[in-house]
């Protein structure tokens, strides 16, 4: 396949119907990952490869996640009802940014390293993404301001939920995040009820790693 034939309806409807197959049901974010052109976040050099389900390199020693992975983060955020105010970890070049934000009122993201939450900022402006207000921070310290949140997505991984993040949470909120060592990750939700915080695994999972301080 060359030129349109990479990106056309028919290859993202592709990955849509494997999406499905692997277990992800809810229509909304099927339609989202149909909807969001994963090629324009990836170099013009992979993007024959954009519809395909696996990571990508995106420089600065990242990735843009896997499609399935997206939409099981997100699936797992909104499920029984999509929260309001949502904080994101790990910006990255913001194809999980896109897929979410028009599922929920306001998305506060915070990536570490500048150039890539650059190329997000642009890549929201061209896809005409309204409601997402980023931050060059440390994900580590969340984005208190704005805190609390009904929800907390974070794309890297960390041996344990960090503080901050976890006191950010408002009552009945979610938060979708990888915890564990290298290869050994697991995908958790933790719901806040008052000082009482759920857990539950939902999968293993291969992230990179949540990192102190700014890039
Ligand atoms: N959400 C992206 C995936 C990004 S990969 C997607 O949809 O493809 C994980 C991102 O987390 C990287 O961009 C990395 O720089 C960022 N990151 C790692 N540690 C961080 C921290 N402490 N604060 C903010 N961002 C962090």
């Amino acid at each position: 396949m060359t030129g349109i034939g990479m990106t056309s309806a028919r290859t993202r409807d592709r990955l849509v119907t494997r999406l499905r197959e692997q277990g992800i049901a809810d229509p909304n974010v099927l339609e989202r990952i149909r909807a969001v052109p994963r090629h324009v976040f990836v170099d013009e050099a992979l993007s024959s490869r954009a519809y395909e389900d696996t990571a990508l390199p995106i420089g600065h020693g990242q990735t843009i996640s896997q499609p399935y992975i997206v939409a099981r983060m997100t699936e797992a955020l909104i499920e029984g009802g999509a929260p309001r105010k949502v904080l994101e970890v790990g910006t990255g070049c913001g194809y999980q940014t896109a897929v979410l934000a028009p599922l929920v009122a306001t998305l506060y993201s915070v990536e570490r390293i500048a150039a890539l939450q650059l190329r997000a900022r642009r890549a929201m402006r061209d896809l005409k993404i309204t409601n997402v207000f980023m931050r060059h921070g440390d994900g580590f310290e969340g984005w208190p301001p704005y805190a609390p949140y009904d929800g907390i997505i974070v794309a890297a991984a960390a041996m344990a939920v960090p503080a901050a993040l976890q006191n950010q949470l408002g009552n009945g909120g979610r938060l979708i995040m990888p915890v564990g060592p290298d290869r050994e990750q697991q995908l958790i939700r933790v719901t806040r009820r008052g000082d009482n915080f759920e857990r539950e695994v939902l999968g293993s999972v291969t992230f990179v790693p949540l990192l102190q301080g700014l890039g």
